[in-house]
């Protein structure tokens, strides 16, 4: 059984545990380099992109995470998680990190003030049984993405009709918006199909190279 860890500084760290847990993985808090060393892929929940960038600082965890990345490690980001997952960050802190993981541009807080939180549906490429109900809470948006990054939603209608809020780039995905809250655990269980395909590629090679 793949061991999926949730990035566990600040932010929705229960609701992302409880959905994982909904797909019979083991979900773990990760806090330390020790509980990252022993996942196979990490959930990176929504929160504020900048307390949890200092956070991974403080923890001593931004470059134990990059390398991880570096090597394969499949990861799934959501809100200030797609944040730090991307590659270039507008609108960010001057000394805000990001994990480069994904090759796309984002902006903070691009719905605008006046519209802080609020709820659409949105299609997503590859996820099957209808519209998905979207929660966007002081969200960022896709404003660029690299050649390698597949585009899975986008807004449709209203002012930011047509912006990207959903990618996927090999093992990584990143939704702007907040699957963990509404109940439909469909992104998660596509993510942990990912993981679980990851993770039989990573032990064939193994037997391989044996
Ligand atoms: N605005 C937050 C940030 O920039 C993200 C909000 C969220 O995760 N709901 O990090």
């Amino acid at each position: 059984m793949p061991v999926i860890g949730v990035l566990a500084l600040q932010g929705d760290v229960p609701e992302h545990l409880a959905a994982l847990e909904r797909q019979h993985v083991k979900a773990v808090p990760v806090r330390r380099v020790e509980e990252l060393d022993a996942v196979d892929a990490l959930v990176i929940p929504g929160g504020e992109s900048t307390a949890i960038s200092k956070l991974l600082v403080a923890f001593d965890l931004l470059e134990p995470i990059r390398e991880r990345l570096t090597r394969g490690m499949p990861a799934l980001g959501s809100c200030a998680g797609m944040i730090m997952l991307a590659s270039r960050v507008l609108d960010g802190r001057d000394d805000q990190q990001s994990l480069g993981a994904l090759d796309i541009t984002v902006r903070r807080n691009a719905f605008g003030r006046q519209v802080d939180s609020f709820e659409t549906d949105v299609v997503l490429d590859g996820i099957d049984g209808g519209p998905f109900r979207t929660v966007f809470i002081r969200a960022p948006w896709v404003e660029d993405t690299g050649d390698d990054v597949e585009v899975i939603g986008r807004v449709s209608g209203g002012a930011a009709d047509g912006k990207i809020v959903a990618v996927r780039a090999g093992t990584v995905m990143a939704t702007a918006f907040h699957p963990e809250v509404t109940g439909d655990d469909r992104i998660h269980s596509a993510f942990v199909d990912l993981v679980r395909a990851a993770t039989a590629t990573a032990a064939e090679k193994q037997k391989e190279d044996r």
